[in-house]
């Protein structure tokens, strides 16, 4: 069963406004542009939403709403470096990253990970160190995770777990469904269809009849269903080794010791595979003695005994800051982005 994050930050450009000038919190702003030159609203905060004001709407037509709406007219280079600040910490998890849009990103777990603690992490994270905030969704698939960011929105987490996933999505409009817009929701309601369930009594061939090739996913999204991996437009593969303890580790030298001789595995394995390790990205595992296991990764770094080491005291501290809980079990292991595919041998 996969695990998978979307992460999508709120009200991204006027977020970002707001925490250069927090002024603007409590009155209503948009970025866009500007009326007398046909523009149109990009993002607006919640204060500006209250007037019905939305992404898309004309600013002329925005301006009759709320006369008093503070029209910014954005600063790309700005939300650029704090897209990259977001991403770099959704990137800190995680064994595949898709980045969508300046504000939005796909994040496949390990499957043995918590989605709604990593959600929960990433959340604070950003929140603490970027100083804006993000909603998650959690699901088994991309379609479902990206439903269910918007689900508690804003600075919010929805997961629909596996079992739950038939509730979910029969009780859901099809116009939620990424790629119908309101032109085929306006046929579909045609027909009756305005939730999941109403679709899933049409056939497959029935629904390609009427909707062409919309029909296809149609039908796969009304029961819930999506297939697509994350394209990181890269192969992006592992290699990793990881060792369980015979006696729960507490001190840091020893687990120093344990790094040296899964980093002398590690070596071992990527030479066999024919791989430069100065070519893979570090990422490390820890579990503990309660069984509670976290994962860290640092896309921007190449893997070395130093770089295992940094990673793994950082991912303890993450999850038991006064280093007390006894480790079960570390893995080391490096992703590679731009290898052929056939020269990997994966464990
Ligand atoms: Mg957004």
């Amino acid at each position: 069963m996969r695990k998978v994050l979307h992460i999508d930050c709120d009200c991204f450009f006027a977020a970002v406004e707001m925490r250069e000038n927090p002024q603007l919190c409590h009155v209503p702003i948009a970025i866009g542009g500007h009326s007398d030159r046909r523009g149109v609203i990009s993002t607006c905060n919640y204060p500006a939403r209250k007037f019905g004001i939305h992404s898309a709407m004309a600013t002329a037509q925005a301006l009759k709403k709320c006369p008093q709406l503070i029209l910014l007219p954005g600063n790309m280079s700005l939300y650029r470096e704090v897209s990259n600040q977001v991403m770099s910490i959704i990137r800190r998890y995680g064994i595949a990253y898709e980045q969508v849009s300046v504000d939005e990103a796909y994040l496949e777990l390990d499957p043995d990970d918590s989605a709604i603690d990593i959600g929960n992490k990433i959340r604070a994270e950003v929140e603490a160190e970027v100083g804006i905030t993000v909603s998650v969704g959690a699901a088994p698939n991309k379609f479902l995770a990206k439903v269910a960011s918007d689900w508690n929105k804003p600075n919010g987490l929805f997961a629909v777990k596996p079992h739950k996933v038939g509730a979910f999505v029969a009780q859901l409009e099809v116009r939620k469904i990424p790629g119908i817009g309101p032109k085929t929701a306006e046929r579909l309601s045609d027909r009756g269809i305005t939730l999941c369930s109403d679709a899933q009594s049409y056939s497959l061939l029935e629904l390609v009849n009427l909707f062409g090739r919309m029909g296809v996913s149609l039908y796969k999204r009304c029961r819930g269903q999506d297939d697509r991996p994350l394209s990181t437009g890269r192969v992006r593969k592992s290699i990793s080794v990881e060792h369980t303890f015979a006696d729960d580790i507490f001190l840091a030298e020893q687990l120093n010791d344990e790094v040296e001789v899964l980093w002398q595995k590690f070596l071992q394995r990527t030479e066999k595979a024919n791989i430069d390790s100065r070519s893979l990205a570090p990422f490390v595992k820890v579990k503990f003695n309660d069984f509670s296991q976290t994962t860290l990764a640092d896309h921007l770094q190449v893997t070395s005994l130093e770089a295992f080491r940094q990673l793994l005291q950082q991912a303890r501290l993450r999850q038991d800051a006064d280093e007390t809980q006894g480790v079960r079990l570390i893995g080391i292991g490096g992703r590679c982005s731009e290898i052929d595919e056939q020269q990997l041998v994966l464990f």
